[in-house]
C-alpha cells in the first residue's frame, strides 16, 4: 500500500538494501515522502516538472522554486548518502552510544558522527515527521520477519 506507486515491498530485505544502496534508499524514501508522485515542500502541490539538466531535481508550476526529494527534511543540507543516513536511523533505537556507533558501524568520521548525532536527537525531539515514519518502519520491519517462524512452531519459547 504505502509502496504502491513504486512497487517496492516494505518487508526486511528491502530496508535492508536501502541502507545499503544508494538507488534503493532513494526509491525507499521517494514511496514514504512522495506516494503520489514528487510534491513541492512549500505548496504541496503535485503540479512539478523534472529538471532535466540536474538529476533528482525539480521544479514547482505554482511556486516556481527548485527542489530535490530532501528539501525541506532532516537530511536536507548534508553530503552524507542517503543510505548511510537510513543506516544511521536504524541505529537510533538500540543505540546508547550514537556517536561510537555512527562511527564504527557506519564509518563515520568522528565530526561527522558528533554533527550526525546532535541532527538525528533534535529531530527526534522535534517529532520530525519523517524520522518518526522511518523508526516505526524499521521497528515494524523488524518485529514482524521473525513472528512468522515463531508462530509455526509454536513452541511458546517465551
Ligand atoms: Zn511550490
Amino acid at each position: 500500500m504505502l509502496f504502491h506507486s513504486t512497487g517496492l515491498g516494505l518487508d526486511r530485505a528491502t530496508l535492508e538494501r536501502a541502507c545499503e544502496d544508494e538507488d534503493v534508499a532513494r526509491n525507499f524514501l521517494e514511496a514514504i515522502l512522495w506516494p503520489d508522485g514528487p510534491v513541492c515542500p512549500r505548496c504541496r502541490t503535485l503540479e512539478v516538472r523534472i529538471v532535466r539538466t540536474q538529476a533528482g531535481s525539480w521544479r514547482c508550476r505554482t511556486c516556481q522554486k527548485y527542489f530535490k526529494l530532501t528539501t525541506g527534511t532532516l537530511f536536507e543540507g548534508t553530503h552524507l548518502k542517503l543510505h548511510r543516513w537510513l543506516q544511521s536511523v536504524m541505529l537510533m533505537g538500540t543505540s546508547e552510544t550514537l556517536v561510537t556507533d555512527l562511527m564504527r558501524k557506519v564509518g563515520m568520521m568522528p565530526k561527522t558522527a558528533v554533527a550526525i548525532a546532535r541532527k538525528l536527537r533534535s529531530a527526534e525531539v522535534a517529532g520530525d515527521t519523517l524520522l518518526i515514519q522511518l523508526r516505526l518502519l524499521s521497528e515494524h520491519v523488524k518485529t514482524a520477519t521473525p513472528l512468522r517462524a515463531s508462530d509455526q512452531c509454536g513452541a511458546g519459547d517465551e
